[in-house]
């Protein structure tokens, strides 16, 4: 049997699994327009708080793959739901537009400046991050507010094959100055992967991603199947000396198409 016959819900992380930058995956659009006249459930998930939904859509639409916004689920809107859902009020933030859109969206009040108090101090990506903002956030962390990462990806590919500092190194530095962990929302933490799925709809989802840390261990967790492709960070050695390993190691995402047993 197919792989895209044994799950009724598919979820995609982006990068390094439907384009590469600028580039789109060769199979992409024709793997996800397969998918979607077999009825399955789709959701795009991506731990970049900093691109509101419709951003990310408008660039898979550039790219040729067709993309609702609605299909695509955010660290950052994960991020607001689940705060709101829990009686977060207020906020201060280090983050960019989209963590901040997202969090007034679902409710969540975002205080500037140099409030005294606020429920929960929440970190994303911020590439204006300040000394300044740093200790603010550290301040009202140690006077009681919960500490809450969007993710916590260390760094992320730059331009000339180095990386930049990613959210999770905002987060160390608060982590490190307070002494106190933060809770993360974004992959391999369940609560992405789960609004994920209420997205798609299904009840048996697999998970498609590039990287182990992030999309096979997050599955693994969840007790659900995950697709590794390698079309990303991962190569095949590293793959196969996994733990926990993937379900399916393939090529690209074509693999999805075919019966891995045959
Ligand atoms: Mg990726």
């Amino acid at each position: 049997m197919r792989i895209a016959d044994r799950y009724d819900a598919f979820l995609f992380d982006l990068d390094g699994v439907l384009f590469r930058e600028a580039e789109p995956i060769p199979g992409a659009a024709e793997v996800l327009a397969e998918l979607r006249a077999a009825g399955r459930g789709l959701a795009f998930v991506t731990n970049n708080s900093s691109r509101p939904p419709a951003e990310v859509g408008a660039h898979l639409r550039a790219l040729g793959i067709a993309a609702d916004p609605t299909e695509v689920v955010t660290s950052a809107q994960a991020t607001g739901e689940l705060l709101a859902e829990q009686g977060v009020g207020t906020a201060y933030v280090l983050g960019e537009a989209g963590l901040r859109v997202a969090l007034a969206e679902a409710g969540v009040g975002i205080v500037d400046g140099e409030p005294e108090r606020v429920d929960a101090v929440v970190v994303g990506l911020d590439r204006a991050v300040t000394y300044e903002r740093l200790r603010i956030a550290g301040e009202l962390v140690q006077r009681g507010a919960r500490l809450v990462a969007s993710n916590a990806d260390a760094s992320f590919p730059a331009p000339g094959g180095v990386t930049w500092p990613g959210a999770g190194a905002i987060v160390a530095a608060i982590e490190t100055a307070t002494g106190v962990r933060a809770e993360v929302v974004g992959k391999p933490h369940a609560p992405l992967f789960r609004m994920a799925l209420g997205r798609a709809g299904g009840v048996r989802p697999l998970v498609v991603g590039d990287r182990l840390d992030t999309d096979v261990a997050g599955a693994a967790a969840l007790g659900w199947d995950a697709a590794l492709v390698l079309t990303g960070v991962t190569t095949a050695e590293e793959a196969a000396r996994a733990d926990p390993p993937a379900t399916y190691v393939l090529e690209d995402l074509r693999g999805l198409l075919l019966d891995p047993g045959a």
